[in-house]
């Protein structure tokens, strides 16, 4: 793949060549998106919407242009399903608040994994606690793959949603969404998808899906940090509350009563991070011009070329062993504490993960402190790996 797009990789940490494997935390961004960003604020930096000026008329036209270009990515139905947020995380907080707010009452259920991110565990325990309803979390087995069957037995008439993520950060799981998706429809339930793990390494379309929610985040897609997405389905969307007040987001303010704006606009308060929305963009059509499905079978080459030469390392432990996996490898080494090891990784130009990665009940389910994290992008090569493996041997040699 095109590894000199992203200059930040050519460099050396500790005189050693960078080997980046920490892209399930953030991925780097092409020199093209960055040169994005930099031409906003050169040339086109304005506030957009109100303005009737050249700069703001046509960084309006550029910001909604790029709207439409998250909606053809994940092909939505119209672009007004397309929120723009910080990431992820707002974006699930943006529905949990919203939603639960127009639709969660006394004694509902709400339904999430064990595996989820704590982004998509404490918005839900936050609308729990506020409606008196109940978190219910579906587990996943020794191998980290949750069960469907097991999942139809917990819905029942109070459940009103179910936050599941596609691809578990912390194992690496690629659940079977499409299942769970069709299995809650057909008791009414809605589901939010937490996509920022897979949005980068899989085609993702959301009307095939048939989610009522998917959200991501920019910078694990090559976008910059500071924007993300909120898909959301235009008719559940329209009977939602507004998330944030403010300018933008309404029709008509008098002080004693105000109107809201259309969507997307109704959930959009404030002023958007117009140059990360461009760069966005810029990073949607870099993978686009790359392939999806290129993207998804080098990484899935990678993936097992990892697998395979970990588990020859005597003692290695892998945290996560679903039949269906992403590019996202967890491991322990006898009892090597992980912090120990990923500095001594650091210490030989190898960028890992160490610790709970903002998943404490999969540690908890596992018994554990915390795992050593590969993950993949795009740039990553074969070679990069065999650098990793050794530095893995040499890190256990010292450590033992
Ligand atoms: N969900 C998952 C599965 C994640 O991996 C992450 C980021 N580690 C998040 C949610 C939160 O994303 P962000 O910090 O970009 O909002």
């Amino acid at each position: 793949m095109n590894r000199e797009d992203f200059s930040i990789l050519d460099q050396k940490v500790y005189g050693k060549a960078l080997v980046y494997l920490d892209n399930a935390a953030t991925t780097q961004k092409p020199n093209v998106v960055i040169d994005t960003l930099s031409k906003y604020y050169l040339e086109q930096n304005s506030n957009i919407h109100r303005g009737v000026h050249y700069l703001s008329s046509s960084a309006t036209a550029e910001f909604e242009n790029a709207r439409r270009s998250v909606q053809t990515f994940i092909n939505a139905t119209s672009d007004c399903e397309i929120i723009f947020t910080r990431g992820t995380t707002e974006s699930i907080n943006l529905v949990s608040s919203s939603f639960g707010k127009t639709f969660i009452k006394e004694g509902d259920e709400i339904i999430i994994s064990e595996m989820e991110h704590h982004s998509n565990i404490v918005p839900w325990q936050f609308v729990c606690n506020e409606r008196d309803a109940n978190l219910k979390v579906l587990k996943f087995n020794e191998k980290g793959e949750i069960s469907v069957k097991e999942f139809t037995k917990m819905l029942t008439n109070k459940t009103k949603i179910v936050a599941i993520t596609h691809i578990s950060n912390s194992l690496g799981t690629i659940n079977p969404i499409k299942d769970i998706i069709d299995i809650a429809h057909k008791h009414n339930v809605l589901v939010l998808i937490d996509g920022a793990q897979a949005v980068a390494h899989c085609k993702v379309d959301v009307q095939e899906l048939d989610c009522d929610f998917y959200c991501f985040s920019g910078h694990k897609m090559y976008a910059p940090m500071g924007v993300g997405v909120l898909y959301g389905k235009k008719n559940i969307l329209e009977e939602m509350h507004p998330y944030q007040g403010g300018g933008e987001m309404i029709k008509e303010v008098t002080f004693e009563k105000t109107t809201y704006n259309e969507l997307p606009f109704k959930f959009e308060a404030g002023t958007p991070s117009v140059g990360d929305v461009l760069g966005l963009q810029r990073a949607i059509e870099y993978m686009r011009n790359i392939g999806l499905d290129n993207i998804a079978q080098h990484e899935h080459k990678l993936m097992e070329f990892t697998l395979a030469e970990l588990r020859k390392i005597e003692g290695v432990r892998i945290i996560g062993e679903a039949s269906q996996r992403a590019g996202v490898i967890s491991f322990l080494i006898g009892d090597i504490h992980p912090y120990d090891l990923g500095v001594l990784l650091d210490r030989q130009g190898v960028a890992v993960r160490t610790g709970h990665h903002c998943t404490q009940p999969v540690m908890e389910h596992f018994g554990i402190p915390g795992t050593v994290r590969v993950s993949f992008a795009m740039y990553n090569t074969i070679d990069e790996i065999k650098i990793f493996i050794n530095a893995v041997k040499k890190a256990k040699e010292m450590l033992s």
